[in-house]
């Protein structure tokens, strides 16, 4: 067969040549050691938080080698193709700090040397390496019909034998003479482009993956396909094309493609061209309601979208740092160690990525989460909990405005302290945790379950005894022996001398006490530190309160 006939038979068009992209691929200038990784997602709907996963390798391979890490939109089926999902994955990826240097930008114009980083504007770039592969003899075209089953291909497929033997037990157009091609060429019928493969799947190589260490894997024998018949290329020959010549040291990328690498490795040797370097990521998993793991699903879990999590109101930082911990098993230790350094700081390494797929643990989410937000000034807490309020929940919003030197008083109980409280895990929650420090209203509704074990008597003669005695002035301590004293003379002891005898026998009642004044000043069983509460609230705010439940009663 002339292949170079063949070749320009199929692309009549494609005038220039694979040499041509190779010599004007542009060189990046950096030192020797730096890596080059790439974001490369599909535009098929919300992105993935599996996909903020992968990008923190990228960036911090990236990163600690004074590398780069760019982004390219991925873009080829279009059948699966959702509006503005590129721009959502730029989005997000800035959003969760793995925002690429170079590349694809949303809306914004891209940046870089290498583009265009979207590949439906990169045809006559795929079509020129076709055509080479095609001259080369390492490509065919296969004018099977999508319409055609598995069935009918092979029912073809034995007529052909019928009629000569010497058909390979490859895809059946692959042994098809110039002459057939070109006949149906001129009849109009479209094509895909295949690999015409060499590999002896009997045969074995060994292959060093950056994640899975040495393996032995087997030799492709796939004619996969190439290019579709609507002239797109896929995903493998895309990745080819666009790694090599934007420059890519590292594929970073899922498990799922790891079967696939054989075919991959195949089509680099088809092209001469150097094979690069791959990781390929554990993918993350949950346990469904069978019990059988499974891959975190678009379809079926909310958080699959790397939206949710802004939803919801998890700390952005709780989002990666819950990711490197699945990445980097020894970053709890850091973080443990280091409660207040910059997750930066942590010493990432593609080498500490295990092999197994991590489960996707909301508990674990949670307690890195809470733990992140206890260490934060209330300052901090406030920023972050109006801003949630602001886009999601805009009255309460409005009650954090007016009161905002309450709510930074109130959040600043029991923080910055050596054992910090850890109650907020998600923004939120900060309303049903909180409101009933901020207006009757909110106070009265968190009321409703009041329901103090002794009897209701008991209880209002303390709380009229306590309205009339209490004093804030003092220290924690000092407020907290006017309770005891009170609660001593409203008969929570059977009597007060006794107490004043011997205070400690009285701790269980006391508590109680303090328990009830909680529920009633609150309507919380749990809450920080009552007397912080009680000097936030002020006076007139604890009358009116007491009022309230003592008239109630
Ligand atoms: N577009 C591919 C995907 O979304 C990218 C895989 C890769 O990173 O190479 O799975």
């Amino acid at each position: 067969m002339d292949y170079k006939k063949l070749a320009n038979l199929l692309y009549p068009n494609t005038d220039k040549n694979i040499s041509y992209y190779l010599k004007n691929a542009k060189k990046r200038n950096l030192n020797k050691g730096a890596e080059v990784t790439r974001i490369a997602p599909s535009p098929t709907g919300f992105l993935h938080v599996g996909t903020v996963y992968g990008a923190l390798i990228d960036y911090f391979v990236a990163k600690n080698s004074g590398g780069v890490y760019y982004m390219r939109l991925e873009d080829t089926d279009n059948k699966r193709e959702v509006q503005d999902a590129g721009e959502i994955a730029y989005s997000m990826l800035s959003y969760y700090n793995v925002k690429p240097d170079e590349g694809y930008r949303g809306n914004q114009p891209e940046i870089g040397n290498f583009g265009p980083y979207v590949q439906s504007k990169r045809i006559p770039i795929y079509n020129a390496f076709a055509k080479h592969l095609v001259e080369c003899g390492r490509a065919f075209p296969c004018f099977c019909e999508k319409s055609e089953t598995k069935q009918d291909i092979l029912d073809r497929r034995e007529e052909q034998l019928e009629q000569s033997d010497d058909i390979e037990a490859k895809d059946p157009c692959r042994n098809m003479t110039y002459e057939e091609i070109e006949k149906r060429i001129k009849n109009g019928e479209k094509f895909a482009l295949r690999l015409l493969s060499n590999g002896n799947p009997e045969k074995t190589f060994e292959f060093e993956d950056l994640i899975k260490g040495k393996r032995v894997l087997r030799e492709n024998a796939k004619d996969i396909v190439l290019i579709k018949s609507n002239g797109i290329p896929v995903y493998s020959m895309a990745h080819l094309v666009d790694d090599t010549l934007m420059g890519t040291t590292i594929v970073v990328r899922g498990e799922e493609w790891y079967p696939s690498l054989p075919a991959h490795l195949e089509l680099f040797d088809a092209c001469s061209l150097p094979r690069l370097k791959y990781a390929h990521t554990p993918v993350i998993c949950k346990t469904d309601a069978d019990g059988n793991k499974r891959k975190l699903s678009k379809r079926k879990d909310p958080e699959a979208d790397a939206r949710y999590f802004i939803e919801k109101g998890y700390p952005k930082v709780t989002v990666i740092e819950y990711l490197l911990n699945l990445l980097n098993s020894d970053f709890e230790i850091w973080r443990n160690n280091n409660p207040l350094v910059d997750y930066h700081n942590f010493d990432f390494k593609l080498s500490k990525i295990g092999s197994n797929n991590p489960m996707f643990d909301f508990d674990k989410l949670d307690n890195v989460s809470k733990n992140i937000i206890s260490y934060y000034p209330a300052q901090k807490v406030y920023d972050e909990a109006l801003n949630w309020a602001k886009e999601y929940d805009k009255e309460w919003a409005t009650v954090l405005e007016t009161n905002k030197d309450k709510a930074l008083a109130l959040f600043g109980v029991e923080r910055g302290t050596e054992r910090p409280r850890k109650d907020i895990i998600r923004f939120d929650m900060v309303k049903d945790l909180y409101s009933y420090m901020f207006n009757e209203t909110l106070f009265k509704q968190s009321l409703l379950g009041f329901n103090p074990a002794l009897d209701k008597k008991v209880v209002k003669n303390f709380l009229l005894a306590y309205k009339n005695s209490y004093n804030l002035s003092g220290e924690n301590a000092d407020w907290f022996t006017g309770v005891k004293e009170t609660a001593g003379k409203c008969g929570f002891c059977t009597d007060n001398k006794e107490y004043k005898a011997n205070p400690n026998a009285y701790n269980g009642n006391t508590a109680t006490a303090c328990g009830i004044l909680r529920v009633a000043l609150t309507g919380r069983e749990q809450t920080p530190d009552l007397f912080s509460l009680l000097k936030i609230l002020g006076k007139k705010e604890i009358d009116s309160r007491l009022d309230y439940v003592i008239n109630n009663l």
